[in-house]
């Protein structure tokens, strides 16, 4: 996925998950990036295949 602050690219396991102090209901589902820890949301899974189906041609 792609910071939308920084523009820097990360596989969604190596952001920063889970913050648990932003106040949200039950567990924040966002993800921080690892270089200027902009809080991202997650990527929906229509568009992770989207972009598989892209990568493979
Ligand atoms: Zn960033």
């Amino acid at each position: 996925m792609k910071c939308g602050f920084c523009g820097y690219e990360f596989a969604e396991e190596d952001g920063i998950r889970g913050c648990g102090k932003c106040g949200m209901p039950g567990s924040c589902r966002m993800i921080r990036c690892p270089r200027c820890n902009y809080e991202n949301p997650p990527e929906p899974a229509v568009v992770k295949k989207i972009k598989k189906l892209l990568k493979k041609s």
